[in-house]
This record gives C-alpha cells, sequence and structure tokens, in this order.
C-alpha cells in the first residue's frame, strides 16, 4: 500500500438542468473539513413549488457544515451520520413551518475522503439515502458502493425483477428514503480503505438512472477528472436527459514512484579518460614484456 499525497487529490464537479427541466433541484458542494481530508455531497430535491432545490441545497449546506463542527474525536462515519440526521432535522421543520415548502425532502449521497500526510492509507467513508450514487473505478473496474432504497432496487434484490426491467419499471423513480420527509431517517454509512490511483464517483439519477453502468465506466477511462465529469454530464444529455444530472470525480494520485536521487555528477572528462587509460596501457606493457621475454628465450634455445 502506498500512502496517498493529499496534494495531488483532484475533485471535479458538474451538474446540469439537463434537456428537459427548466430548474435544477439537484445541489452537490466540495468542503474541506480538515487538512488532508476532502468532503463531496451530491443531493437530489425533490418536492412542489421549490420545495426541491430549497431541499437539495439545505442538505448540503447543512451537512458540510454540521460535519466540520462536529468534535473531531469522533469518527468519520458517526460524524456523516450525525450530520445527515442534522439536515433531516432541519429540513423536515423547515417544510413543516412554511406551507409551500411542504413536503420537500432530498436524497443524498457523500463521501468523506481522509488521505494524512503520514503513512498511514487513505480511508473513504460513504454514506447515503435514496437512489443516489457512489462508485469506485479501481484498476479500470467501476463497482457500485450504494444499493439504492428504491421499490425497484428492492424487487431486484429479492429476485422478482431484472436489472433490465427495473429501467423500464412504471415504479422507478419511486424512493423508499429520503432526507426531510419524515421526522426520523436511517442513514446507511459504510468505511472503506483507499488506493493510490482510485477514482470516486458520486451522482444523481439524472446519470445512473439514464447511463449504462457499463457506459459510466467507459466514461471514466478519460485521464483527467474535469474531462470525465464533463463526459459523464454529456452522455447523460445525449441519452435525452430527462432528469437534472450531476456528478462529481474524486481522484487519488496513482502509486508514487520512489524519489530519485538526482544523478552523480560526472568527474571533468580528461580524469575519467586517464583512470580508464591507466590500467590499460600497463597491460600492454606487462603483454610487451612478456612478448619479449618469450622472443629472447626462444632465441636462447635455437643457438643453444
Ligand atoms: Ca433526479
Amino acid at each position: 500500500m502506498t500512502p496517498v499525497s493529499q496534494n495531488a487529490i483532484v475533485v471535479a464537479s458538474r451538474t446540469d438542468p439537463g434537456r428537459l427541466r427548466a430548474a435544477n433541484e439537484d445541489a452537490c458542494a466540495e468542503f474541506a473539513p480538515a487538512e488532508g481530508e476532502h468532503l463531496l455531497v451530491v443531493a437530489d430535491g425533490m418536492g412542489g413549488h421549490r420545495g426541491g432545490e430549497v431541499a437539495s441545497r439545505m442538505a448540503v449546506e447543512i451537512v458540510g457544515r454540521a460535519y466540520a463542527s462536529a468534535g473531531p474525536g469522533t469518527p468519520a462515519d458517526a460524524r456523516l451520520r450525525s450530520a445527515i440526521e442534522s439536515a433531516n432535522r432541519a429540513i423536515f421543520a423547515e417544510s413543516e413551518a412554511n406551507p409551500t415548502l411542504g413536503g420537500m425532502g432530498t436524497t443524498l449521497v457523500a463521501l468523506h475522503l481522509s488521505a494524512p500526510r503520514s503513512e498511514a492509507n487513505a480511508t473513504a467513508t460513504v454514506a447515503h439515502v435514496g437512489d443516489s450514487r457512489a462508485y469506485r473505478l479501481r484498476a479500470g473496474q467501476l463497482e457500485p458502493l450504494t444499493q439504492d432504497h428504491s421499490v425497484v432496487a428492492e424487487l431486484v434484490r429479492e429476485g422478482s425483477l431484472s436489472e433490465a426491467d427495473a429501467a423500464l419499471h412504471p415504479r422507478r423513480n419511486e424512493i423508499l428514503r429520503s432526507v426531510g420527509i419524515e421526522p426520523v431517517v436511517r442513514v446507511d454509512v459504510q468505511t472503506l480503505e483507499a488506493e493510490a490511483g482510485d477514482r470516486f464517483l458520486l451522482c444523481s439519477d439524472g446519470l445512473c438512472g439514464v447511463v449504462s453502468d457499463a457506459a459510466i465506466q467507459s466514461e471514466l477511462i478519460e485521464t483527467d477528472a474535469h474531462a470525465a465529469a464533463e463526459a459523464l454530464v454529456v452522455a447523460a444529455n445525449a441519452a435525452g436527459g430527462p432528469d437534472n444530472v450531476t456528478v462529481q470525480v474524486l481522484d487519488l494520485p496513482a502509486r508514487s514512484t520512489p524519489e530519485v536521487s538526482p544523478p552523480q555528477s560526472e568527474a571533468p572528462p580528461t580524469h575519467s579518460h586517464a583512470r580508464r587509460r591507466g590500467p590499460w596501457i600497463a597491460g600492454l606493457l606487462v603483454v610487451l614484456a612478456l612478448a619479449t621475454t618469450a622472443y629472447s628465450i626462444w632465441q636462447a634455445t635455437r643457438s643453444g
């Protein structure tokens, strides 16, 4: 395992209304809760009037703020869960207090990445509610890190619906959990080790509900995080862009090569040649001496 240099971590974020919707009810943000830490949040709001926009923006802002203000000794998974619960309470209270925002809510997926300067490895913590997703691309293979809290995902898990049919199912947009709809929210949180060269993707269903995992994987092969994020938005819009689309790509730098010390400066050429020529001349003289001796012995033998 190679420690990750946090200076080289790259984050690219894109959000786009898509091709059919006038408003963008998605929101996303990146925070730096402490040195060597990155917190990415994607939220996909829903609700009449401006409810969706308000809920997703509140969720992103509150999670970032609540995460940073938690006690520093608290582990990332507990902090993330608690931050999302704070967002849930605030959005629920706002929707109760403001009739025009009644019933608003949002999905949410968050990634916290800790890449200390020490020899320790990077650690990723992923939390989600609803059908916004996290993926990891490692060695060219795309791996889903979250399981949707949705009606069709449940049907696929219990084996009564195929993945292919899920994409066309009339209830494909129904989610089973969201932030702000009820006084209490259940959050799924997991912690995993991150390796040098890993690429993480967070997205709303405007991407993963429209573009297949295989196509997402091929777009993520782009070497540059910003180009990859842009390519994903383009792919969603090329597939009709029926929904708001938001993507965040985080790159851990590839395995660093050990530091190479600068090459030793060459000694001046004259010295170098002299050092090399010395033994060569000595060898030649020895050969000549031997040959002369041998010739003398041969002549002595002959005359004798
Ligand atoms: Ca959506």
